[in-house]
């Protein structure tokens, strides 16, 4: 809370959803002000809002986080591969696009850092329920591992935002004990926190 606040140069209210793995989303509109607090809006793996000033977080130990980001609406999703394979990166760029007319050859994604394809062994079930979405490029599996960074990346390039719009972190959350992992550290894993506000200009 105290590094987000720093970043964007004064206190925010953070929103914060129950993790699922499914595509949910929820759209935050202002009604009253916030108080500066944490805020939890339900149940779903993507908050989108045009509030400026409002932090979304998202929280991970192996999955993706990811942020969307517009001129006047962003967003942050919980990437695992149960939710990527649900579509819930297509689900949140339709609504994007539904709702705020923004469409995802106007957005920015940064891709934080999840479990990489060094520790990612998967089964077929896995993979085959990948397989069903087009994405950019056909190497995010090898050797029966995936590489959900870049399966991310070229789906969000199937759908729309543009090449030099995917930005993506390198690093591997089990490889490195800078962050945490809930395939090396179990049950008991930390989380990483990622948050995107909106900061017009
Ligand atoms: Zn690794």
């Amino acid at each position: 809370m105290e590094s987000i606040a720093a970043l964007v140069g004064a206190p925010v209210p953070v929103l914060w959803a129950e993790q699922r793995h499914g595509t949910t989303s929820f759209v935050y509109g202002q009604h009253a002000p916030l108080p500066v607090a944490a805020h939890c809006v339900g149940q779903c793996d993507a908050i989108i809002t045009a509030e400026p000033h409002v932090a979304l977080l998202v929280l991970t130990a192996d999955c993706l986080p990811v942020a969307l980001v517009g001129e006047e609406v962003v967003a942050i999703v919980h990437a695992g591969w149960r939710g990527l394979a649900a579509d819930i990166l297509g689900a949140v760029l339709r609504r994007i696009g539904n709702e705020f007319g923004v469409s995802p050859g106007q957005l920015t994604a940064i891709l934080g850092v999840g479990v990489g394809p060094c520790h990612y062994p998967v089964g077929t079930e896995v993979r085959e329920a990948l397989a069903v979405h087009p994405v950019a490029w056909s190497d995010w599996s090898v050797d029966g591992a995936v590489d959900l960074s870049r399966w991310a990346a070229g789906r969000l390039l199937a759908l729309g935002v543009p090449p030099g719009g995917v930005l993506r972190l390198a690093g591997c959350t089990a490889c490195s004990d800078r962050y945490h992992s809930y395939r090396r550290d179990g049950a008991g894993a930390g989380r990483q926190w990622s948050a995107v506000v909106l900061t017009p200009r």
